[in-house]
């Protein structure tokens, strides 16, 4: 503690004249709107002011209560919750739904969350494959052949299935339907990770067959971290929002208005419930206009696999604007290059496009989403630039 004073000015070096490429950060990117709510409702527990039900999502004012019955609209679900993040919102749909030593199948491309939180509730975990290099797609239909071995070995269905709704490696959109089907036809609940997809894209968790929806607001709903969004159906409310029971065996305290999944009332109170709020009307309105940031990740890879060696991994054509390039000419350069793999970075950083992994050559993650014409044009451009001065052969 020599030195507080370096606490007291941060700054992040991300202004508004370079563009931001980073996989995980497109969509968590705040409105205009909730940048004012930030300001306004920073202090720590700002939206506590008017509580009256002792929860966080039966606040009036400002409207957290109305904006928990929008979201489940927009969701097409029947209740939600705001969570820590995505990740808590798998936790506690696992924590309330499982028993210790029960098995979930998820797809082989969840994310580490979606292991931890089986892990963390002391599930047994049996993944769902994938096809491998280069798609790396999820057999769908894996999941009935897994739900059968689980109930042959173990005596009973898996308690949960697990799918990814956009992985977060290749940007791979999976067939949700399909699954949820399949869990519909077994009996399995159905927990889908829309991570990656709800407040970007449109998601009906009804037409999908979703019992569970998880959601991440700081990484597509342009909300401040960390928040999550926990969706269900009516089916589920009770057990999954299910109320305090305990007592103080002293003094008899109890806390019945308080659930228990979502630590009392929620773990989110000023800024992340703020700026998902003020964000939201925009949210509700940009998914709309989905199909215009495919096309412009489409068009983005078709001018980066002009560049020699250069392939776009994951399902094609793309249906996300997440996505993993393979850059092996640019790896061999960099092996020759005294800042190795920091290269392409320093290489894109003097062109003022930031965001991606320094250090990542063979292939990057790179993500378009909200970018403007432009600025896709003058990405992909940059790319190219890079490639040919260093030799490497760009078609015209
Ligand atoms: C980013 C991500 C998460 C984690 O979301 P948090 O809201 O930070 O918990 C979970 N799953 C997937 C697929 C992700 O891409």
């Amino acid at each position: 503690m020599d030195d507080l004073k370096k606490y007291k000015n941060i700054t992040r070096g991300v202004s508004d004249t370079y563009i931001n490429v980073h996989p995980i950060q497109r969509g968590g990117v705040l409105t205009a709107e909730a940048r004012k709510a930030l300001l306004e409702f920073g202090d720590g527990y700002s939206v506590c002011d008017y509580c009256f039900e002792a929860r966080v999502d039966l606040v009036d004012n400002p409207p957290v209560h109305d904006l928990t019955a929008d979201v489940a609209e927009f969701l097409n679900m029947d209740d939600v919750r705001f969570t820590a993040g995505c990740r808590h919102a798998k936790w506690a749909a696992m924590h309330m739904l499982c028993e210790p030593g029960d098995t979930v199948v998820l797809d082989a491309l969840a994310h580490y969350t979606s292991y931890l939180a089986a892990e963390a509730n002391r599930l047994n975990i049996v993944e769902v494959p994938h096809n491998g290099y280069p798609t790396f797609e999820i057999d769908i239909d894996g999941y009935a052949r897994k739900f059968e071995e689980v109930e042959q070995k173990t005596g009973k269905l898996p308690s949960m299935a697990v799918l990814t709704h956009v992985d977060y490696r290749y940007g791979n959109l999976a067939d949700a339907e399909r699954v949820g089907r399949i869990c519909k036809e077994y009996g399995v609940p159905f927990l889908l990770n829309t991570a990656y997809s709800s407040g970007i894209l449109p998601v009906d968790g009804k037409k999908l067959h979703v019992d569970f929806l998880c959601g991440s607001g700081h990484k597509s709903w342009a909300a401040s971290a960390p928040i999550g969004i926990l969706a269900t159906t009516y089916e589920w409310t009770t057990k999954l929002f299910n109320k305090s029971t305990v007592r103080g065996d002293w003094s008899g305290r109890g806390f019945t208005k308080k659930e228990v999944a979502l630590f009392g009332c929620s773990p989110v109170f000023g800024a992340p419930v703020a700026t998902l709020m003020a964000s939201f009307p925009a949210v509700v309105e940009r998914v709309k206009h989905w199909d215009e940031e495919v096309k412009k990740a489409q068009y983005f890879v078709s001018e980066l696999e002009k560049i020699e060696g250069f392939h776009q991994m994951g399902v094609k054509p793309k249906q996300h604007t997440l996505m993993n390039i393979e850059s092996l000419p640019l790896h061999e350069i960099a092996e020759k290059d005294k800042r190795r793999g920091y290269f392409l970075y320093h290489e894109l950083k003097k062109r003022k496009i930031v965001g991606l992994h320094p250090g990542m050559s063979k292939n990057f993650k790179i993500n378009t989403y909200g970018l403007k014409w432009e600025q896709v044009k003058y990405v992909a451009g940059a790319f190219k630039d890079i490639a040919r001065e260093n030799g490497i052969k760009v078609e015209d």
